[in-house]
């Protein structure tokens, strides 16, 4: 596939990106509601109007309707406009980082799964099983299928834990040890739930598409989560304040997926264990 140039792979990659962020929208509303995410087509919350295909452009058509329903005139949330750009952002961001390859759209499809998780963990405080599994079954496809394809996105390369299968085990293992282990002793400890099992199946999946780099999701994630915690609790007490965890691990298993080996050897340059 590399026989593209590099600028039209990109520009083809942010297109999808943006359409599949729109149906992304859907996804979004419709599955925690357990509505059919293809039929009937989208219509304005508002007034029940059928969504013109013509305005239904990703981006584009709230710039033109400046954000209000072409029927009823009522605002349509910019959350919609910012998913489609995000989708279309990572989509863009895979394809930079791994050209015109199977290990783009695997990255893309990852990203498109991760992102849509994220936005329902903060509307629901909840990740659909559904959508972890896709994700472990990329995982796992991937790793079978390595050896034909080039799909590993964040690839080791010593001894003979090298064959991506086991280090797609090693890495569920991993993530859902390490992250089901700070779970029961926060439980122990707190009385209540910090992590839930959704956040656990979710570091299983990482661990299946990124091996042991699922460590750095976790350990990145739990950061981003920290900051977004402390930011959200100001003048209340931190203990008081609930937010999901999957939208903050979502981006820690993006980062890693664009840059786990170069992540890795940043940080250990830094505490200078390497
Ligand atoms: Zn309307």
């Amino acid at each position: 596939m590399s026989v593209l140039p590099e600028w039209f792979a990109l520009l083809v990659f942010v297109l999808f990106g943006l359409l599949f962020g729109s149906f992304g929208n859907v996804v979004i509303w419709r599955l925690p509601r357990a509505e059919s995410i293809v039929s009937p087509g989208s219509h304005c919350p508002a007034c029940g109007h059928q969504v013109r295909g013509y305005d239904n452009i990703p981006v584009i058509s709230w710039l033109v309707l400046r954000g209000r329903c072409r029927d009823c005139g009522e605002p349509i949330a910019v959350r919609y406009v910012v998913v489609e750009a995000a989708s279309g952002v990572l989509f863009g961001l895979a394809a930079f980082r791994y050209g015109a390859s199977w290990q783009a759209t695997v990255a893309a499809a990852c990203f498109w799964l991760l992102l849509v998780l994220a936005i329902i963990d903060l509307d629901h405080m909840r990740l659909p099983n559904v959508l972890v599994a896709l994700l472990a079954g990329i995982g796992v496809l991937g790793a079978v299928v390595s050896e034909q394809f080039d799909v590993t996105l964040a690839p080791l390369t010593y001894g003979w834990v090298a064959h991506p299968l086991l280090l797609s085990v090693l890495g569920a293992a991993l993530g859902m040890g390490l992250s089901g282990g700070v779970a029961a002793l926060y439980g122990l400890v707190r009385h209540k739930r910090g992590l839930g099992m959704g956040d656990v199946k979710l570091l299983g999946a990482l661990g299946l598409l990124t091996g042991p780099y699922v460590v750095l999701a976790l350990f990145a994630g739990s950061i981003l989560g920290l900051v977004a915690g402390l930011w959200a609790s100001r003048g209340s007490e931190l203990s008081e304040t609930r937010i999901p965890f999957g939208p903050w691990l979502a981006m820690g298993g993006i980062v890693v997926m664009l840059g786990g080996p170069s992540v890795w050897e940043w940080y250990a340059h830094a505490v200078g264990i390497a």
